[in-house]
């Protein structure tokens, strides 16, 4: 017999300004919640609209010990790397970066959008490497939106993404280092899934858009909101309100190692740290060609 998730608590995403200076919305790392293993942030980037010549990113920046992944909602994000890899993600495009030992890159919007100005809205989320992978060489798996694979309700009123994991018996083309399930549900007003998830997977659910009921006991739940379920079933329970709901359903199983972190690095000890720091300063993670 199988039983649906309860909800250990909710927290709202604090609004913070980010690299260039971009809005985002941060349901973790906040002093509420360093992180939720194995995930170490998540930034909604957004929704902004920008004036033209206005458009803000991140420029040149390194990264160690773990992957970054960027999902695209609205507008588009360009990035270029030191390994000389370089493009544009656009509305519905998921790229899944391992920076294992070290990448340095950019995330900037393309000249093009920075001159007509436009709507952003995206994601990032941080997936921790295990220790076993931390020192991998860097790679990218990219997803254009069409090559999502997406499943449908039998009631034809729930639609979701899968970009990592399976929901409703349909698997995602991305593979993961470790078990990771992260999808992008939507639903018709009144709809309602029950989606499995494994028994050793922490999870969480971050509502985009829509408030929406929650859990074993249908906790009422608005936007920007993180919904963290205990680990007490099977599958997880999301219902919409009187509105569309639009909700990220993301979990993994715990790594269960020591994280440290310095900025854009993250290790497993502080000696792994400052071999970080040299290693970026000596110039071993690469450089941008401008
Ligand atoms: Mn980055």
């Amino acid at each position: 017999m199988s039983t649906t998730r309860t909800i250990e608590r909710t927290l709202p995403a604090l609004r913070t300004v980010e690299g260039g200076g971009f809005v985002v919305h941060r349901p973790f790392p906040t002093r509420l919640l360093m992180d939720f293993d194995p995930f170490l942030l998540l930034d909604e980037m957004g929704p902004v609209d920008y004036a033209p010549g206005e458009a803000k990113g991140a420029p040149d920046h390194p990264h160690r010990g773990f992957e970054t992944v960027t999902y695209v909602l609205e507008g588009q994000f360009g990035h270029k790397d030191s390994a000389g890899h370089s493009g544009t993600l656009r509305e519905g495009d998921v790229q899944w970066m391992t920076a294992g030992a070290g990448v340095v890159h950019s995330e900037m919007p393309d000249p093009e959008f920075t001159r007509t100005g436009g709507r952003v809205h995206g994601l990032q989320l941080w997936v921790n490497l295990p220790r076993r992978d931390k020192m991998i060489a860097p790679h990218y798996q990219e997803i254009a939106s069409g090559k999502i694979p997406i499943a449908v309700s039998e009631d034809g009123r729930v639609r979701v993404k899968v970009i990592a994991g399976e929901a409703l018996g349909v698997k995602a083309a991305i593979e993961t280092r470790t078990p990771i399930l992260y999808q992008h549900f939507s639903l018709q007003p009144g709809a309602s899934v029950e989606t499995a998830v494994p028994r050793d997977f922490r999870v969480f659910a971050y509502p985009l858009a829509g408030a929406g009921f929650y859990g074993a006991d249908r906790t009422p739940v608005r936007a920007q909101q993180m919904v963290l379920f205990n680990d007490d079933g099977e599958s997880v329970t999301l219902a919409a309100g009187d509105e569309p709901l639009e909700v990220l359903l993301i979990g993994g199983v715990p790594l269960k190692e020591p994280v440290v972190r310095y900025g854009p690095f993250v290790m497993n000890t502080e000696d792994e740290i400052r071999q970080a720091v040299i290693d970026y300063q000596a110039g071993r993670m690469g450089a941008i060609t401008h």
